[in-house]
């Protein structure tokens, strides 16, 4: 196991880890951070509980400028409560910064409210699907400054429909991006969707649920 304070983060990050009790790095994070870090893209799979939001989130958060306030990172999730957790998850990794703006937009929540956030502008949304597009279609969202796009449950949200959504999303995106998906299996149309919306990916598989 390898210490997060080998790696080249700041030390306002290090020591937000550190109080989250997060020393060593899981295996997905010890092969990701990395990459994410250097802005590569990346196909990652890894079982749940692996500590995937960590993998992708550490690098995703040191990457950020802070002072440009405009969606730089859009997580896609297949579910409102995933969506919770890793907005969460983002949240406590970024603790030390206080000035990252981490956005939820999910479904089941009145459109105009989301809206009003969005009008304040943040740093990094975390949503699903659907609710992204319409708020894309209805251009209360913009992708124009995005740099980094990550899949989370890249299988999941296969399995559930979304690709119509996920590729129109990424229509509003700008085509030089890092793009990041991460996945608890590897089955073929995940593979197929990396290689129509991955550039070159940095291949990752830590383990393999079936
Ligand atoms: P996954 O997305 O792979 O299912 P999560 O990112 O949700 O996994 O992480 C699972 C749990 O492990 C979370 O509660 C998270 O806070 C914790 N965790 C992640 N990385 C570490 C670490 N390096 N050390 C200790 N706990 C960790
Ligand atoms: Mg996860």
């Amino acid at each position: 196991m390898k210490p997060f304070s080998g790696l080249p983060l700041s030390q306002a990050m290090l020591n937000n880890l550190e109080t989250l009790k997060y020393i060593n790095m899981t295996p997905v994070q010890e092969v990701s951070i990395l990459p994410v870090l250097e802005g590569y893209d990346v196909l990652a799979q890894a079982k749940t509980g692996s500590g995937k939001t960590a993998a992708f989130g550490i690098g995703l958060l040191q990457n950020l400028k802070v002072s440009r306030f405009r969606v730089q990172s859009l997580v896609l999730c297949p579910t409102r409560e995933l969506a919770e957790q890793v907005s969460e998850e983002l949240r406590k990794i970024a603790r030390f910064q206080h000035n990252i703006k981490i956005l939820k937009i999910t479904g089941g929540l009145p459109l105009y409210k989301q809206e009003h956030s969005l009008s304040h502008e943040a740093h990094i949304i975390v949503g699903t699907p659907g609710r992204v597009l319409k708020l894309l279609e209805r251009g209360s969202l913009s992708l124009k400054e995005l740099r980094t796009l990550v899949l989370d449950e890249a299988d999941r949200m296969l399995d559930m429909g979304f690709i119509d959504p996920i590729r129109e999303i990424i229509s509003y995106a700008p085509a030089k991006r890092q793009t990041l998906c991460f996945s608890a299996t590897f089955p073929e149309d995940v593979k197929k969707l990396s290689r129509s919306i991955q550039n070159n990916p940095v291949e990752l598989a830590v383990d393999r649920e079936h």
